[in-house]
């Protein structure tokens, strides 16, 4: 029996199951598929007492991390510079009062992309990421990077050897944390008497409000609401003062902490004053959003089943682990889906777990070409259809995860 990641309660009930499920981030290459299939129980469920939105019982990050090529590197997705250049330029602002060298350290940095927007500034950076293969690409473009898990132990030796940090923070690392208390710990040793701890996580209230289960994997323990961070971070004497909503991973949770010097947002008190109106923090919500997602899942089978009897042809458009989750749910194989595109050439000439589609490269597809692209990771979206129709000159058709067919003509 497990307790509650955040306030130590036994009490759970479930979410959503998925039942037995592959790690989404493991592409298997041609000699791996012919052995049989590793899967793990993916079970959600939701704390009694806190109500935070978890995977009690994860199967440890070691084996995420470590035994495997961790295929995402952040400089390879769409996007996501122009995102972290306007995020640094508001934290810059954070520590333009001290005029000597701030130091700031990011945990789960993956290749240094975010750092890198510091790194021309008078401020010292260090990158923390247990991903080997990524912190080598960080090195290689100059961010010092220690490949560790950020804990207690980690962050005294970072303290003894440089300083306290003016700003801790990490991007999308805080869900693949199992002992977060020991992660706080850590925060509490490195952080400055007035520096600032951010997180970036995905956010319960987003996914509930989309219906969206594309954050849902093996690797994703916690799932949060503000709520969650107020009480965790208020038993840790931290305080919460600003918190908002991000467009990325369609819709992350994005908080500042302190040690009680800042006042307390506007933006923050609305979005919190968000959740008690809809009743986020709840069991009832729990319920209507397992209900919702497999009327979704639901519904894009129907689209993909009706496109597959006229005899087309679906290709998945990159190879990403949001997304799997939602083929899961709807039930959609290899006798959907024809093959992956993925820019990535970590990903080409590997097939994804389960259903073995092979993963090919774009000049591969263009030779055979799909009637028509499914998007399988939604918050890319936007961004995609606006790349292939400046691409293309012909009619393209995309299916997103909600069933929508958007046509670029
Ligand atoms: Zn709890």
């Amino acid at each position: 029996m497990r307790n509650c990641r955040i306030c130590g309660a036994d009490d759970f009930k479930t979410v959503i199951d998925f039942g037995e499920s592959p790690l989404v981030n493991s592409l298997l290459t041609e000699e791996e598929i012919v052995k049989p299939d590793e899967t793990y129980p993916l079970l959600v469920e939701q704390c009694q007492s806190c109500f935070l939105v978890q995977i009690v019982e994860p199967i440890g990050g070691q084996r995420i991390y470590r035994n495997q090529d961790y295929l995402y590197y952040s400089g390879d997705m769409p996007g996501l510079k122009e995102y972290f250049e306007k995020f640094s330029n508001e934290l810059q602002s954070l520590i333009i009062q001290d005029f000597s060298t701030p130091f700031i350290v990011e945990i789960g940095s993956n290749d240094g992309l975010m750092l890198n927007q510091f790194r021309h500034k008078q401020v010292r950076i260090l990158g923390v990421d247990p991903s080997s293969n990524v912190v080598v690409r960080a090195l290689k473009n100059g961010i010092p990077t220690i490949s560790d898990f950020f804990s207690e132990r980690l962050a005294k030796s970072i303290e003894k050897e440089m300083g306290k940090a003016k700003l801790i923070g990490g991007a999308n690392c805080i869900a693949h944390l199992d002992d977060l208390h020991d992660f706080v710990r850590g925060v509490n040793v490195l952080l400055d008497y007035n520096g600032v701890f951010w997180i970036e996580c995905n956010y319960w209230g987003g996914m509930v409000k989309n219906k969206n289960a594309a954050l849902i994997y093996h690797d994703h323990f916690s799932y949060f609401t503000l709520q969650n961070w107020i009480d965790f971070m208020g038993n840790k004497n931290f305080q919460v003062f600003d918190a908002y909503v991000t467009p990325a991973q369609g819709g992350s949770l994005r908080i500042f902490i302190d040690r009680g010097k800042r006042q307390v947002t506007t933006r923050m008190k609305m979005l919190h004053d968000e959740e008690v109106s809809s009743n986020l923090n709840s069991y009832e919500t729990a319920v209507q959003y397992e209900k919702d997602v497999r009327e979704e899942a639901t519904k894009l089978r129907a689209v993909i089943d009706k496109i597959k009897s006229e005899g087309k042809t679906i290709a998945g458009y990159g190879a990403a682990a949001k997304g799997f989750s939602v083929l899961q749910l709807a039930g959609i194989g290899a006798q959907h889906i024809d093959y992956f595109v993925d820019d990535s050439p970590a990903k080409q000439g590997k097939f994804t777990p389960v259903h073995h589609i092979p993963v090919i490269s774009r000049e591969e597809a263009e030779e055979n070409f799909p009637d028509y692209f499914f998007i399988t990771a939604p918050n890319y979206a936007d961004v995609i259809i606006a790349k292939e129709k400046e691409r293309w000159d012909s009619d393209i058709k995309f299916i997103l995860v909600t069933g929508e067919i958007i046509s670029t003509k």
